[in-house]
This record gives C-alpha cells, sequence and structure tokens, in this order.
C-alpha cells in the first residue's frame, strides 16, 4: 500500500511564472525574457519597457538620452479621482521614468539614428506637453543632424486628457516637425506596438515612411466598444488589429518582435541613406 505524506506547499517565488493573456498558459518569466517576452507557446507580444525595449533594438550601450530636462507639469492643477501631479510622482518612482517617453541617439549595427520610445507603464503611454515637446525637439534635431528618426509606439492613453487642449496641440506640433524632416529628406520608421491608440496614433505614430506593426496589436483612434455602443453595429472580424490595418494600408508591414531589429537595419540602409 502506498502511502502519501502531505508535505506542506512549497511558496513559488514571485515573478518565476506569468499567465500569458493570449493563450492562458503559464509562461516561465526567464523562457519569455529570452525570447524579447513573445509567448512560446502562442505568439502573444508581452508589453516591453522602454529600458527593454532599447535593450531589444539597439547595439548594447549605445543609447544616449536627450532633452532630459523637459519634464511635464500641472498646468490645469487638474484632478478626477487623484490629483494629475500626484499621479505623475507616482508614476515617475515606480518606472524610474521622467514621463512616457524616451528620447535620444543609438545605432543600429553600428549605423546612427535618432530613436524615440513611449512605455505604457507611465499613464498608458500616453502623450502630454513633455512627451510632445520631446518627440518633437528629437525630430528636430534629427533633421539638423542629417539622422533618420525611428520610433515605438505603445500608448494606450492617446493625447494625455490631464492637461486638455495642451496634449491635443502636440498632436499637431509634433506632425509639423516631420513634417520638416521629410522636406529635408529625412527618414522616419514608426513601429506600433500593443495597444497605439488615440491621439499618438492620429499623430506621429501613423506618419512613418514605412510604419511596421508588431502582431496583433490592438491600433486605432477610439477603442472598439465605444465604437460598438456609439453606432450601435457589429464590428468586422479583427478589427483595429494589425492585421486589419495591414489589409486597409495604415501598415505597410507586420513584423514579429525577434525578427524586428533586423528589418529595420534592413529599412534603414534602403531608405535612410537614399539619398
Ligand atoms: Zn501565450
Amino acid at each position: 500500500m502506498v502511502r502519501f505524506r502531505f508535505r506542506p506547499k512549497k511558496a513559488l517565488p514571485d515573478g518565476l511564472w506569468l499567465k500569458c493573456e493570449g493563450c492562458a498558459e503559464t509562461v516561465y518569466k526567464k523562457e519569455l525574457d529570452a525570447n524579447q517576452k513573445v509567448c512560446p507557446k502562442c505568439e502573444y507580444h508581452f508589453p516591453m519597457t522602454a529600458p527593454e525595449r532599447i535593450a531589444s533594438l539597439l547595439d548594447p550601450d549605445s543609447f544616449a538620452p536627450w532633452f532630459e530636462s523637459v519634464r511635464p507639469a500641472d498646468p490645469l492643477n487638474f484632478r478626477a479621482l487623484k490629483g494629475y501631479a500626484e499621479q505623475l510622482a507616482e508614476a515617475q518612482a515606480r518606472t524610474g521614468l521622467s514621463d512616457a517617453i524616451v528620447v535620444g541617439s543609438g545605432r543600429i549595427d553600428g549605423s546612427s539614428l535618432a530613436f524615440s520610445c513611449t512605455d505604457s507603464r507611465f499613464l498608458m503611454g500616453s502623450m502630454g506637453s513633455a512627451v510632445g515637446e520631446k518627440f518633437t525637439r528629437l525630430v528636430e534635431r534629427a533633421t539638423k543632424e542629417g539622422l533618420p528618426v525611428v520610433s515605438v509606439s505603445g500608448s494606450g492613453g492617446g493625447a494625455r486628457m490631464h492637461e486638455s487642449s495642451l496634449s491635443l496641440m502636440q498632436m499637431v506640433k509634433v506632425s509639423a516637425a516631420l513634417r520638416r524632416h521629410s522636406a529635408r529628406g529625412g527618414f522616419f520608421l514608426s513601429i506600433l506596438t500593443h495597444p497605439t491608440m488615440g491621439g499618438v496614433l492620429a499623430s506621429f505614430a501613423s506618419l512613418g515612411d514605412i510604419v511596421i506593426a508588431e502582431p496583433r496589436a490592438l491600433l486605432g483612434f477610439t477603442g472598439p466598444r465605444v465604437i460598438r455602443e456609439t453606432i450601435r453595429q457589429s464590428l468586422p472580424e479583427g478589427f483595429q488589429s494589425s492585421e486589419f490595418m495591414l489589409d486597409h494600408g495604415l501598415v505597410d508591414k507586420i513584423v514579429p518582435r525577434p525578427h524586428l531589429r533586423a528589418t529595420v537595419r534592413q529599412f534603414l540602409e534602403y531608405c535612410a541613406h537614399a539619398s
């Protein structure tokens, strides 16, 4: 007769395992990290922080941040459930970032570029005055120095409501800077990741000479639920996914994350140094 002995359960150390949002399977975090945060079972792309994205795309230690003195403010003294100033302070303490965007110079296989990346941990990667200003200055400096611009957007927040029209006017400002960059022969490659929405998609994120999306990202202006409730019609299959946007011309190419760096390098070779 087999005797069973009950042993106290060993608690798993925190953060070793994660539940995948794509397939609901349990995924070993080390395996996930080694695979650039793409689920090895279903290829769901987990969100990346700005530092992780820099490490995955750029040459090691090549990134140098620009315009770090540009920091967010609370000009409207905005308050919803919490004060905006308090939310900013919390996000800064939690992420170590001053705002939702990191900009600077970097290299891919030795080739220099101006780089920007939003971080969805910081108020859903939304664009307020400081984010818009940093992106604009990045593009202006890239134009002056003849550098291509590569941006990675992961912004579910769109334009940041806490700054009202001051956020909305960033859409015009960043778009105008990109127009001047383009007029001077500058190249801009935009990478869309899950999710990229609202005023970010409706401005710089969709203005790339080349627009690349990661697979199965949600890309749109207003979210599908709001649209469905407003127009009271069912939406097409796959609405606002990367694949849907590729079929409808907003996206040029869908690239799984493990191939992203090599693809960006190819586009830089073809386009950025063509003139
Ligand atoms: Zn999965």
